[in-house]
């Protein structure tokens, strides 16, 4: 499959040659067609599969196709709305990579920065409009948005912006918007306020899928450390010190934790710096361009701050701490293997987060190779805890209390493994 197969345009095409793109993404190739046929879209697709061009091509080429008949000022045609300012400045930029060679204008609007030049850009006219909903709304209560034209309107992942509480402003600017248009929703999961909001605006959608986000990206070779939550800063410090690690982006569950990860790094003469929601928009920014310019090696972000980032050729994902939610994992770790390249995910695991492990392996229906071999492991009674025992490790945490007595050292649990040649099967977990 070409992208000359799929009806699209040559300026398009010409564009898309020019980033590279030699073909469709399976997610490009099963939505395209149908978008340009002006059909509705419920896609399910994480970051990492192309779905950015999957909605922006059509789009493009149906305002390309427009502007031949339209005349006068520019007005606003598309409404893409994003969780994250970075994921909105992503699309932007796709947007713009796209429509090079054709004179259609996007705007990125966001928050935490100066309203002025949003405000100026709009009131000189734009076809496309990729908005956070809360300034979205902001601008669109003092007039600086008109939404009477628009024909097409997109929201991207959508499970997280319910999960970040946006989707009361997504449906009051849905609202705004005129009835008769395109509707083309993203989402990574389908949780049922999902699907509902869907059914309650769509006309008959065409589903699409690709890589469900149980099952990982096979191009990513993942494992899980085993570590006390004290060891684990050094056990980072370890894994960076090789460098052969080009990129690193390491999450950790707080906005404090960043920091201080990003601090201890920087002491040992790793270049690291943090993004996370404290961080003012600037700083992110310059934060997410350094890095993706390979300025600095280590990116530590929370997960709302990371999601959407697109970072060509990020070769590790370091969970620094596991996240809550299982899917979020599969969010974190497609940030690496993308767009085919191999790409490597390590995961820290405490005696705390063994129940999040359990559950990520059990979303992905795929065992996570263990890394026992390593420094960390402590003698910390809590790490022994974490030893997998005999056909235990999905259900009894009984065993934990034998465990302990044995005051589990690292030395203990590999001796411990070798004289039990029946547990092997277990070890590669
Ligand atoms: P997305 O899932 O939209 O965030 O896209 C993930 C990455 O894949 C981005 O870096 C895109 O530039 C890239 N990409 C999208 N479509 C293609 C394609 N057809 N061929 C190669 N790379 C692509």
């Amino acid at each position: 499959m070409l992208f000359e197969n799929l009806d699209i345009i040559k300026p398009i095409q010409k564009a898309l040659k020019e980033e590279g793109y030699s073909k469709p993404t399976p997610i490009q190739a099963k939505s395209i067609p149908h978008l340009l046929e002006g059909k509705d879209l419920l896609g399910c697709a994480q970051t990492g599969t192309g779905k950015t061009a999957s909605f922006a091509i059509p789009i493009l080429q149906a305002i390309y196709n427009d502007q031949k008949s339209s005349i006068g000022k520019r007005t606003i045609k598309a409404v893409v709305l994003a969780p994250t300012r970075e994921l909105a400045i992503q699309i932007g930029e796709s947007f713009t990579a796209y429509s090079k060679h054709m004179d259609i204008k996007n705007i990125v609007i966001f928050g935490g920065v100066s309203q002025n030049p949003q405000t100026k850009a709009l009131k000189e006219g734009v076809d496309i409009l990729i908005a956070t909903p809360g300034r979205m709304l902001d601008l669109y209560s003092q007039k600086f948005i008109n939404l009477s034209k628009v024909k097409y309107f997109v929201l991207d992942e959508a499970d997280s912006m319910l999960d970040m509480g946006m989707i009361h402003d997504v449906k009051r600017i849905i609202s705004h918007l005129p009835k008769v248009r395109q509707n083309i929703f993203f989402s990574a999961t389908m949780p049922s306020e999902i699907s509902k909001l869907a059914n309650s605006i769509f006309k008959d959608p065409i589903k699409v899928e690709v890589t469900p986000v149980a099952s990982t990206t096979e191009t990513i070779k993942q494992s899980m450390y085993f570590v006390s939550k004290k060891q684990k800063r050094a056990l980072l410090i370890d894994i960076l010190k090789d460098k052969s690690i080009k990129s690193a982006l390491v999450f950790s569950r707080t906005k404090h934790g960043a920091n201080k990860i990003t601090t201890d790094l920087l002491n040992v003469g790793i270049e690291a710096s943090a993004i996370h929601g404290n961080k003012s928009q600037n700083a992110r920014q310059l934060a997410l361009n350094n890095f993706k310019e390979g300025k600095v090696r280590v990116l530590v972000a929370t997960d709302i701050a990371a999601r959407g980032i697109d970072v060509d050729e990020l070769s590790h994902v370091i969970n620094y701490d596991l996240p809550e939610v299982a899917e979020t994992y599969v969010h974190r770790i497609g940030r690496t293997g993308r767009a085919g390249h191999s790409g490597t995910a390590m995961s820290f695991c405490s005696m705390e987060e063994r129940d999040l492990y359990k559950s990520i392996e059990k979303l992905i229906k795929k065992k996570i190779e263990l890394i026992k071999d390593h420094p960390y492991h402590g003698s910390s009674n809590d790490v022994s805890q974490l030893e997998p025992k005999k056909d235990n490790r999905r259900d009894n945490r009984g065993s934990s209390k034998r465990n302990t007595s044995s005051k589990g050292n690292n030395k203990n649990w590999n001796s411990n493994r070798r004289k039990k040649p029946a547990n092997k099967k277990t070890d590669n977990k």
